[in-house]
C-alpha cells in the first residue's frame, strides 16, 4: 500500500484536527507537521481533547496514525557545543519536543543532525550523539536523522556520518533515518538506480532504519550541495526517478512526504502532486494548472 502525504500546518486552534483536514484536502493518507513554527522554539500547549478527536477520526477513515510524522524545528543544532548554554538549550528543547510527540501519540520525529560550524565533523558527530542520548532518555519516541544536502557545514550528507551518530546511540530502538530525495541527490548520491543506492544504504546503515522518505525534486544537479527543493517532475531528479523511488517494493510500507515549494508562495501544490503520483503520470503544466486551480 502507498502511504503518501505532505508537510501540513499545525495551528494553535485546531491543532491535529486542522492538520488532518488539510491532509485530507490533498487526498493524502499520511502527513508531517511541525508542532509550531519550524524556525523558532515558541510552542503552545497540546490540547488532549483535540488530539483524541483527531485520532478517532483517523481510525474511522482508515488512516494509519503510526505513519504520521513530526519534524523538529530546524533551529536545533546539537552539533555545536561552543557555548554550553546553547547546547543545553538545544537538548532541552528537543526533550520538550519529544514530550509533545508523546502527548500527540506520535512515534517518529525527524531531525536535521546539525551543522559543525567549524568544529569539524568528528567533534560534531560526538556532540550530536551526546545530545541525542540526553534527549532520548526514558521515551519510546524515535528520532529519525535526515540525510542532508551538505550545505555549509551540515553533518549527515554522507551515510557514514549518519552511521557514526547511530552507532553512539544507547537505545537503538530510539533511532532511525529519514531519506530526502533532494538532499541525497544534492549530496552526490545517484538515486536514478535506487536499488543500487538501497544496497549501499543497507550495507552501511541497514535498511530497517528507514522510517520516512521526503519526496522532493531538486532545482540543482547532483552533487551541488544546495538544498533547494523543486516541484515533482520539474527539477533535475525528474518524474520517472521519483516514481521509481516512491513505488520501490523494499520501502513500500514507509510513509512518503512531499516538501515541495508552494506556487507563488501562495498555492500548495500537494493535491496536484499526489494525484500525479497516484496516476504515475507527469504533468509538465503543473504550475499553470495550480495557478488556474484546475
Ligand atoms: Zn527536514
Ligand atoms: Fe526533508
Ligand atoms: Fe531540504
Amino acid at each position: 500500500m502507498l502511504y503518501i502525504g505532505s508537510h501540513v500546518g499545525f495551528k494553535k486552534e485546531k491543532q491535529l484536527l486542522g492538520s488532518l483536514e488539510e491532509a485530507l484536502s490533498y487526498n493524502a493518507n499520511t502527513f508531517m507537521f511541525y508542532t509550531g513554527a519550524p524556525q523558532n522554539t515558541r510552542r503552545y500547549p497540546i490540547d488532549s481533547t483535540i488530539t483524541e478527536k483527531a485520532i478517532e477520526s483517523m481510525q474511522e477513515k482508515n488512516i494509519d496514525y503510526s505513519k504520521v510524522i513530526v519534524h523538529a524545528p530546524y533551529v536545533i543544532n546539537l552539533a555545536n557545543d561552543k557555548e554550553k548554554e546553547k547546547f543545553d538549550f538545544a537538548v532541552s528543547f528537543l526533550k520538550e519536543e519529544i514530550k509533545r510527540c508523546e502527548q500527540l501519540k506520535i512515534k517518529n520525529i525527524v531531525l536535521h543532525p546539525g551543522s559543525h560550524v567549524g568544529l569539524g565533523v568528528e567533534k560534531a558527530i560526538y556532540n550530536i550523539s551526546k545530545g541525542l542520548n540526553l534527549a532520548l532518555k526514558n521515551t519510546n519516541v524515535t528520532i529519525l536523522l535526515e540525510t542532508m544536502a551538505g550545505k555549509g557545514t551540515e553533518v549527515g550528507s554522507k551515510l557514514e556520518e549518519i552511521k557514526a551518530i547511530i552507532d553512539n546511540i544507547n537505545n537503538q530502538e530510539n533511532i532511525g533515518v529519514c531519506l530526502d530525495t533532494c538532499h541525497l541527490s544534492d549530496a552526490g548520491y545517484d538515486i536514478k538506480n535506487f536499488d543500487k543506492f538501497l544496497d549501499e544504504f543497507d550495507k552501511i546503515i541497514g535498511l530497517e532504519k528507514v522510517k520516512c522518505i521526503h519526496i522532493n525534486d531538486s532545482k540543482n544537479e547532483i552533487g551541488t550541495h544546495k538544498d533547494r527543493h523543486e516541484n515533482i517532475g520539474l527539477g533535475k531528479i525528474g518524474f520517472t526517478t521519483l516514481i521509481n523511488i516512491i513505488y520501490n517494493k523494499r520501502l513500500e510500507s514507509i510513509p512518503k512526504i512531499l516538501e515541495t515549494p508552494y506556487i507563488d508562495r501562495n498555492y500548495p501544490p500537494y493535491k496536484y502532486e499526489i494525484s500525479m503520483i497516484k496516476e504515475k503520470k507527469n504533468n509538465p503544466n503543473l504550475i499553470e494548472d495550480i495557478k488556474n486551480q484546475k
